[in-house]
């Protein structure tokens, strides 16, 4: 028998504690995916398999898994994005200094930046979508040899084959402050946004699951008692089969409240975002950065259109979603003036929510590599990547300016005014209806419950997105440091280099259809 063992790390925060969550805010994708992926058995040897969120792990039980194993086990530590990378080092390096044999570490990171350093000690990387490689890895694992990497010479496939979605278990969706899952019916974006990892992972060609398969997954999670979903998908305007899946939910009666990820063109969509609110859509992220053209056209955002925001709001309203705008704060030409004006037109245009960011450049993105080159980059530690800090110079504010004005965006976008007007235009007792009574406590979390919190986080200087309420400190940086440096030779990662795509990749965003 093999034993499974899939974890999606958490980060180190700024204290060098790992975050952790008594609820978590969001559900991991990637988890239900490989955990969907991987069969009971293979060419005869049963598979046992197990699914951790560590973000959402109040104490260290899980690592018993990983402590002298009496069956073969491999850790896949999986979904690993930059400023997760040392604490995914460090999960396989204790793993395989408690006799796990076989370790492999997949992810954003992996895919996009150079891992060479730490090749070839005990640990595997994985370089592409698990769809492509996570049978040869199980049946490497079975066979008894990982090998050092795999998918070195294709990123992403050229169909999208993902599996039904086995819904976690009730236990498991106790652990998030509404039971909720993640779908991921189509991606890639035919975008080009300088500072955006999405098109390094995915690629600009827009590739979808089958609507049988999205069906299904949802389905399945309602019988298990799941009462939002997450379509993880970065522009569900752009996937071009979306309106035939919400005709299906509607026809099919699925009403399970879902949020979508929608980029600005969706202000000229007005029958779809109707379409939207008729499946049952509760919530629309918008990614519009900020309100000045010339800053959007040199993150290569050409895209967004600062003068159609307002519609977004007006539309949103009108077919009862909740309108939630994602902001950036630092590009380079921002100043402090800069960005009150920034948050004095958010106000004035009163979407619903509104998540602040500081721009940061992400290891393996475009703008990563020019920052990089031009001197720019400050921060040497990859766990501050996570767009809540500064990790490089920037030329008109400080990093203690730019960290009390995210704080401040904060707390003036979440008045009490704000909140109440929210709650007070959902129409509660509409929303009431809609769904069973029993999850009444539920329909109120995404509307009033959720600026609550993010008002509270944010007087308390926490970054609100950061994956939970009420925090736990149980393991820390400093644990593990031996660990690392006996496995890795290294205290803390050195900053990499972005990969380049391979021939293979490149020819698929060439020959992407981009639908802009
Ligand atoms: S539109 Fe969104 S997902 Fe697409 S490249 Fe820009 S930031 Fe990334």
């Amino acid at each position: 028998m093999l034993r499974v063992v899939i974890i999606k790390p958490s980060k180190y925060g700024m204290t060098g504690y790992v975050d952790r969550f008594r609820r978590g805010f969001m559900p991991n994708s990637t988890i239900p995916y490989i955990r969907s992926m991987t069969p009971a058995a293979i060419e005869g040897e049963r598979i046992e398999t197990y699914a951790i969120d560590e973000y959402v792990q109040t104490d260290l039980g899980y690592l018993d898994l990983l402590r002298n194993p009496s069956s073969p086990t491999l850790l896949a530590v999986v979904g690993v994005q930059s400023h997760q990378f040392q604490r995914s080092l460090d999960l396989a390096a204790f793993a395989r200094a408690n006799g796990v044999r076989h370790c492999v570490i997949g992810g954003p990171h992996p895919m996009t930046c150079d891992t060479s350093l730490l090749h070839n000690r005990g640990v595997s990387f994985a370089m592409a979508e698990a769809e492509m490689l996570w049978l040869p890895i199980l049946r490497d694992a079975i066979r008894g040899e990982l090998r050092p990497v795999y998918g070195r010479n294709q990123r992403w496939a050229q169909e999208l084959q993902a599996p039904v979605l086995v819904p976690p278990s009730a236990r498991d969706l106790r652990r998030y402050v509404v039971p909720m899952l993640g779908i991921y019916p189509a991606r890639g974006c035919p975008f080009t946004c300088n500072f955006c990892s999405v098109i390094k992972i995915a690629g600009r060609q827009i590739r979808s699951q089958a609507i049988d398969v999205t069906m299904e997954s949802l389905r399945k999670a309602r019988a298990a008692g799941v009462r939002l979903v997450m379509f993880t998908s970065d522009n569900f305007n752009k996937y071009s089969e979306a309106p035939d899946l919400l005709e299906q939910m509607i026809a099919e009666k699925i009403r399970i409240p879902f949020f979508v990820q929608c980029d600005t063109q969706i202000a000229l969509q007005e029958d779809f975002v109707s379409l939207l609110a008729k499946a049952g859509c509760f919530e629309m992220f918008v990614g519009v950065e900020s309100f000045k053209r010339q800053t959007l056209l040199a993150a290569h955002k050409a895209q967004n259109h600062p003068s159609a925001y307002g519609e977004i709001v007006k539309l949103c309203r009108k077919y009862g979603i909740v309108s939630h705008f994602s902001n950036i704060l630092g590009f380079p030409d921002d100043t402090a003036a800069g960005i009150r004006e920034h948050l004095d037109v958010l106000r004035g245009l009163n979407p619903d929510a509104a998540s602040f960011y500081i721009l940061t450049p992400i290891p393996g993105t475009q703008q990563y590599d020019e920052f990089l080159a031009a001197g720019w980059i400050t921060e040497q530690n990859l766990d501050r990547y996570d767009a809540t800090t500064t990790t490089w110079r920037h030329p008109n504010l400080s990093s203690a300016e730019l960290e009390d004005a995210l704080f401040r965006c904060y707390r003036k976008f979440y008045t009490a005014g704000h909140i109440l007007g929210t709650a007070f235009w959902t129409d509660l007792p509409k929303i009431r209806r809609s769904f069973r009574p029993k999850q009444l406590c539920s329909d109120f979390i995404p509307y009033i419950g959720h600026p609550i919190f993010t008002r509270f986080a944010a007087a308390k200087k926490m970054h609100p997105m950061s994956g939970g309420v009420s925090r736990v400190q149980v393991d820390s940086w400093s644990d593990y440091r031996e660990l690392r440096r006996h496995r890795f030779g290294l205290d803390l990662v050195p900053l990499p280099k972005s990969l380049e795509l391979s021939q293979a990749d490149a020819e698929l965003n060439r020959r992407a259809k981009i639908a802009i």
